[in-house]
């Protein structure tokens, strides 16, 4: 079929009520299952994906075909591309945005600041210029980061705390796009709702995360490093699985108002949220490592330093109740459970990885 037959068959909504979503970053982690859990209860579809090579290339071709073998197609182009994007909403008429495109990771910030510069800046206002210039004009939900709590040390932390203190230029460009947001709903009138995720687990990974390439070492024998915060305490994060999280998504969705488009001149205020996105409990590294070792059955080889100063926080841990109360948002798995079906996963994707257990 023709590249206008794939859009519109993808963007096309099961029933009158759904929705019709374009989301970025779809062949990222969490936009392949929020295009999935979408698709599947009948909204419309479209993905948008540069295919960046930040990391394993062929793990988001694979995710692609599993998008494709759910009825969601996946344009290749960049969020940076104002003709592209006029051209998707010519086809189709998107009610709403969930904007996941983005550059990952803290470190890669140190050798590659222009890359994020370029996805996570330039390319978040090229979004909101051509959704505030279509018309309708699409209600946006986007992710932002518990990175923006930065060297924030109040614990949990709730949405209104500090952020002025950023810990990465990852950290810094996802506190740009929560002002920039501010910025284009004053000025705009468009609906905004922000996600600050924490530390998103699961099948179809990152492996440029922790708990992916503690596995990926433990099962290949090779030494992992924990470090370890400069109080000596341990580093601790709030993982939260990306089912939980996936349904903190769709929520945003289905409670996001129309944008005004008026600036709040009209018809009230636009609709501008920001919300966590966590699992209100927070598990110390140490810890992952050991339910990975009983899961792989495999004794792990670790080094323990100092935690350098790229970039990377002590601690983190959400503070939930006003995603709780606004969105219903309830998150049901713990570490365990979610270590668990990624290993699952991770051990039936690599199939052969393993074969070297020995616990
Ligand atoms: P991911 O890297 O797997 O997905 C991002 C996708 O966006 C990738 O497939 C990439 O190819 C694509 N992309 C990047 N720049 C692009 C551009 N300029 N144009 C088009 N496509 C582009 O990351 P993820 O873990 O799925 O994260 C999704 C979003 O959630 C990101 O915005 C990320 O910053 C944010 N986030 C994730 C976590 C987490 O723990 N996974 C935590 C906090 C925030």
């Amino acid at each position: 079929p023709s590249w206008e037959k794939r859009v519109t068959r993808s963007a096309q909504r099961r029933s009158s009520h759904g929705l019709t979503v374009l989301v970025t970053g779809a062949a990222g982690f969490v936009g392949t299952h929020v295009s999935i859990a979408l698709k599947r209860r009948g909204d419309g579809v479209l993905g948008l994906d540069n295919f960046n090579h930040y990391y394993e290339p062929q793990l988001k071709r694979d995710r692609q075909k599993l998008l494709e073998r759910n009825g969601v197609f996946v344009v290749e182009g960049d969020i940076n591309d104002s003709s592209l994007l006029k051209k998707l909403f010519d086809v189709v008429a998107f009610s709403h945005i969930m904007h996941l495109a983005a550059q990952a990771g803290v470190r890669y910030a140190m050798q590659n600041p222009g890359s994020y510069v370029h996805s996570n800046i330039a390319g978040f206002v090229n979004i909101l210029e051509v959704c505030k210039s279509v018309n309708p004009q699409p209600a946006i939900v986007w992710a932002s980061s518990s990175s923006v709590y930065g060297l924030n040390s109040k614990v949990p932390f709730s949405e209104k705390d500090r952020t002025d203190q950023p810990a990465s230029l990852y950290a810094a460009t996802k506190k740009a796009g929560e002002e920039i947001a501010h910025t284009y709903n004053h000025i705009y009138g468009l609906s905004i709702t922000g996600l600050r995720f924490f530390t998103v687990y699961g099948p179809w990974g990152r492996p440029d995360m922790a708990y992916f390439f503690f596995t990926k070492d433990i099962l290949k024998g090779k030494p992992i490093t924990i470090f370890e915060a400069p109080d000596h305490g341990s580093v601790a994060r709030d993982f939260t699985y990306i089912d939980d999280v996936v349904k903190g998504c769709v929520a945003a969705l289905d409670t996001a108002k129309k944008s005004t488009g008026s600036g709040g001149k009209k018809g009230g205020p636009a609709q501008l949220r920001i919300f966590n996105l966590g699992n209100t409990s927070p598990v110390p590294v140490s810890e992952l490592v050991n339910i990975l070792e009983k899961l792989l059955k495999v004794k792990a080889k670790k080094k323990v330093l100092p935690m350098p100063r790229n970039g990377d926080v002590k601690f983190t841990h959400a503070n939930i109740s006003l995603a709780h109360k606004e969105l219903r948002y309830k998150p049901e798995t713990d570490l365990e459970t979610g270590l668990k079906k990624f290993v699952r996963w991770y051990l039936s994707y690599y199939p052969g990885s393993g074969k070297k257990s020995s616990w």
